[in-house]
């Protein structure tokens, strides 16, 4: 299918195989001696984008739980164009919280004004309504009964998908008992029994299988299962590719979600981790690289903390300076029953922490070198509540001449419906990302992204970055970054909002 935005430059070819941009990258170096000096740099980017879409399969670790029945209901009541009736009356199927499919970007000025297209018209992108899913879950339940245990879509709507869904099955999974909450194992009776190296043989297998029968080009794997509890990183054991191949092989302490990572490298597909726990250890990390496989994470920024990279970065960036943040959450889910347990709610509560971070450093003149907000994050489970999580948020801040400044905010909302959106944006981002290479003018050699793909920052609450490379937290420049790199892979100069045409006399 031709694509909806084309490229009028001789910077830009269009090739049977690619999209193929001239891209010039401009930064600054800075040195500082007696004073501050910025010399401009350029290196040529050469850009190609693979046209041809594959069919993609994706992989959901935790199918059978909110996230992954919602995501995959959803998608399947788009392809189906289903509408249902609430008390409120007609809703339609739609993509509402997907960067990629609901959300859009200016393209230039026309005669009537500026035009935005679709995120997703920008570069040829899997559509959501093609992705074909599978997955595994210590829970045996059909995603038809498990979609009526999560309580998120509207009963009329349940009615309608559940002949459909009622087929899907998830296939047996690895469970640890010390790795997530007692208060699941009643769940676990879909389980792939024997030894760590058999249980990650038995993974990769499913992989092979599900490519096979469902006859997808690619397969993605992502965790949306429980969050577990931290791994130590212990040398010898997971510290190296080697040492957590062996452990596996030994039976070492290896994570669940840590399996399904080596087991999905080892068969040359992506992973990623929307739970906050620490499956990439160097290990993983150092496994990836190896393969060249891309791996991306940590933990879906949905709610309470994707608000936060907004807030925080609006109240630093217009001067103001935030000096405590406390973030209370309540819901009634299985992850909120998960999450009551103290280590689990550990990897939670260390995820959202550094959240504010880069914001904070990026302004020494509101804070000292090592200050910081006071940052504190609490989460109590209440049944009553289901998959609408509370979270109230209180930013104080102070303003000019020792004034305060203090916003309170309650944000009610469907878990599920806002990490659904962000699973498929995880999974097409990432499988562009494996259709894009560049080259510059010094190393002509075409290559892909680093293993470690940061570009999924944007929603990720704790972003996996290559090591030494600045993790971005602050959700706008997150955001630019994915359309910058979007509009290099078509030759076009990043988004600077100068509008200076229009700033002239
Ligand atoms: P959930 O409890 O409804 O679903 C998790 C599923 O994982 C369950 O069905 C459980 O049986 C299964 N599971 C547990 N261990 C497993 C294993 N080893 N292998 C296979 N399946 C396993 O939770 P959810 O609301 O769907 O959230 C899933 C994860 O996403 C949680 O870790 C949560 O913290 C994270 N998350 C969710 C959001 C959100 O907005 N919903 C945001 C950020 C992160």
């Amino acid at each position: 299918m031709p694509e909806k935005v084309r490229i009028n430059s001789a910077d830009v070819k269009y090739t049977e195989k690619h999209i193929e941009s001239r891209y010039c990258y401009h930064t600054q170096v800075f040195c500082m001696f007696y004073v501050n000096k910025v010399t401009p740099s350029s290196t040529e980017f050469t850009f190609r984008t693979e046209r041809k879409v594959p069919r993609l399969g994706v992989m959901l670790v935790g199918w059978g739980g909110n996230n992954g029945t919602t995501v995959t209901a959803a998608v399947l009541a788009n392809k189906l164009g289903l509408t249902w009736k609430t008390k409120t009356g007609l809703k339609k199927a739609n993509y509402y919280g997907s960067l990629l499919q609901s959300s859009t970007v200016c393209l230039g000025s026309g005669p009537d004004g500026e035009v935005y297209v679709p995120f997703r018209d920008l570069l040829p992108m899997v559509h959501p309504d093609d992705i074909v899913f599978d997955g595994w879950d210590i829970s045996s339940l059909d995603l038809g009964r498990a979609m009526e245990r999560a309580q998120v879509l509207d009963w009329s709507l349940q009615e309608k998908l559940r002949p459909h869904m009622s087929q899907l099955r998830p296939r047996p999974s690895v469970y640890i008992p010390e790795f997530i909450a007692a208060n699941q194992e009643h769940r676990a009776d879909n389980l792939i029994r024997g030894s760590k190296a058999e249980q990650v043989a038995q993974i990769r297998r499913d992989i092979c299988d599900f490519r096979e029968k469902s006859g997808v080009d690619k397969v993605i794997v992502l965790w949306t299962a429980n969050t577990e509890r931290f791994c130590d990183v212990i040398p010898g054991v997971n510290d190296t590719a080697e040492s957590l191949l062996h452990s596996i092989q030994t039976g070492h302490e290896v994570s669940p979600s840590t399996m399904f990572a080596v087991a999905s490298v080892l068969e040359g597909c992506a992973y990623i981790n929307g739970s906050p726990q620490n499956t990439f250890v160097p290990g993983a990390v150092d496994l990836a690289l190896q393969h060249g496989v891309f791996i991306g994470g940590d933990d879906f920024k949905s709610g309470q903390t994707k608000l936060k990279s907004v807030l925080v970065d609006f109240l630093i960036s217009a001067g103001i300076k935030p000096t405590s943040i406390v973030s209370y959450n309540h819901l009634g889910n299985n992850d909120g029953l998960n999450l009551s347990a103290p280590q689990q709610f550990r990897s939670k509560e260390i995820s959202k922490s550094n959240v504010v971070d880069d914001m904070v450093q990026s302004n020494p003149v509101l804070y000292r070198p090592g200050e910081k907000p006071d940052h504190c994050v609490v989460i109590k489970y209440v049944p009553y509540v289901g998959d609408s999580k509370r979270a109230m948020d209180e930013y104080t801040s102070e303003i000019m001449m020792g004034g305060t400044n203090t916003i309170a905010l309650h944000n009610t909302c469907e878990d599920s419906l806002l990490a659904s959106p962000i699973i498929l944006d995880l999974v097409i981002l990432t499988e562009l990302c494996q259709r894009i290479t560049f080259c510059t003018q010094d190393d002509p050699v075409f290559q892909g992204f680093h293993s470690v793909l940061s570009l999924l920052s944007f929603l990720c609450k704790a972003p996996l970055v290559p090591q030494g490379a600045p993790v971005v937290n602050a959700f706008f420049r997150q955001r630019a970054c994915i359309e910058n790199v979007m509009r290099a892979c078509l030759g076009l100069p990043p988004q600077n909002h100068m509008q200076l045409e229009h700033k002239m006399t």
